[in-house]
């Protein structure tokens, strides 16, 4: 018989080590719970970096990949198919934008928008050729192209990487000062996680959001929302930029965008930024795929009908508040928005690495970010007796 050592040690053997898993095997997944190849269940307090916020294996999801299966899966943007039109409009009509252009991992809609933002300065705001500059902000992430970690702040994403793409300035984020001491006439966009999630769930002052739009809008320089970990209901409203009453230029979604059941992602903007690519100018085999767009239609319905965003603030502000009160001498800020958490660890009592191992001890999955935060961001489908037992749980682990 197959035994989870045996899964691991294939996994050292033929993997590139670029991922520090914790020893867990994994082999099905519902709703909220998974369960290991040794038979025992475990409440996903990662939810796959929020993708699956619809919980595993939604049935309206899979339903409508299984149908889409059996009609067609792809076509290339050579043709047109019966799904994206639908999806997009759809994706339209929920966010209120007037465009939005499919890919497939997070990191190539950052770049589609870093793309869409270059060529709007040049051809919009008039940046002479080649001098386009981007503000960004430091403990960012945003993915693992190269240009991507050309503006990491981060050296483990960056050593012998280079040559870097330039064009990009750091900021400390939260820094409305530093930010307006950026921007430049060749500014062409202020791109930032409306919460730092990989960064260790790092809530910007409040205002700060607002602010920085406002500064954007006075300089012409375009806002661009990185929402593919905080969007989708995760911080309990459709987009954490809401929670400022902001509304991008661009927002950035992908994970959640298929409840986890398939990469999806998408730049969302409206005509005067989205017109600015023709044939030619960008595209992806994959982007805008039958079944990818059938997949990601079932996951937006689930959001909305199940109204995961209000699910998210209701349940995370009350898991949030009981994590507060667990008296601990290891635990430095418990932080969150919605069903985004954040437990910061004293660095006096070590790596967040040893409280998660005992928490998946428990039957608990958390990975810890950023060395010494324990995030808490299980799928908004979680029943409240899972996050009551958790906070039981925690309350031991953290004593
Ligand atoms: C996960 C993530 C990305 C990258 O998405 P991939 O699908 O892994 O390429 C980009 N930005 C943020 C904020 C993310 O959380």
């Amino acid at each position: 018989m197959t035994t989870a050592i045996d899964y691991l040690s294939e996994v050292e053997r033929y993997s590139a080590h670029n991922y520090h898993p914790l020893p867990i095997v994994l082999e099905r997944g519902e709703g909220a719970w998974v369960w290991d190849v040794d038979g025992k269940k475990y409440l996903d307090c990662l939810a796959a970096y929020s993708a699956v916020n619809q919980g595993h294996r939604h049935p309206a999801i899979v339903g409508a990949a299984k149908a889409q299966l059996d009609r067609i899966t792809l076509t290339s943007r050579a043709f047109h198919n019966d799904q994206m039109g639908p999806f997009l409009r759809e994706l339209c009509e929920l966010t209120g934008y007037e465009r939005a252009l499919p890919m497939n991992a997070g990191a190539e809609a950052v770049e589609t928008a870093i793309k869409a933002v270059r060529r709007w300065g040049y051809r919009v705001k008039g940046i002479p050729a080649n001098q386009a500059e981007i503000v960004v902000c430091r403990d960012n992430f945003h993915g693992r192209t190269t240009t991507i970690v050309s503006f990491s702040s981060d050296p483990l994403y960056q050593a012998d990487f280079g040559p870097f793409t330039p064009g990009f300035t750091l900021i400390p984020f939260g820094d409305l000062t530093a930010l307006e001491r950026a921007i430049t006439p060749h500014t062409a966009a202020f791109l930032v996680e409306p919460i730092q999630c990989e960064g260790g769930v790092l809530i910007p002052p409040a205002g700060y959001l607002a602010k920085a739009y406002a500064l954007c809008r006075q300089h012409n320089v375009l806002f661009v929302a990185d929402e593919i970990q905080t969007g989708l209901g995760r911080t309990g409203k459709l987009f954490a930029s809401e929670w400022e009453d902001v509304r991008p230029d661009v927002t950035i979604i992908g994970k959640a965008l298929s409840g986890g059941v398939y990469p999806v992602s998408a730049m969302l903007a409206d005509r005067a930024v989205m017109d600015v690519f023709e044939p030619g100018s960008h595209g992806s085999t994959f982007g805008g795929n039958p079944l990818a767009a059938a997949i990601a239609r079932a996951a937006l319905r689930v959001l909305v009908d199940e109204d995961l965003p209000a699910r998210a603030q209701e349940l995370g502000s009350w898991f949030l508040g009981a994590l507060k009160q667990i008296p601990s001498p290891h635990v430095k800020d418990v932080r969150g928005r919605g069903l985004m958490v954040g437990v910061e660890i004293k660095k006096a009592s070590g790596p967040a690495r040893p409280f998660c191992e005992e928490l998946a001890r428990r039957g608990i999955l958390c990975k810890e970010t950023h060395d010494q935060v324990i995030r808490f961001a299980p799928p908004l489908v979680v029943e409240r007796e899972a996050l009551e037992w958790v906070i039981g749980e925690a309350r031991e682990v953290l004593a």
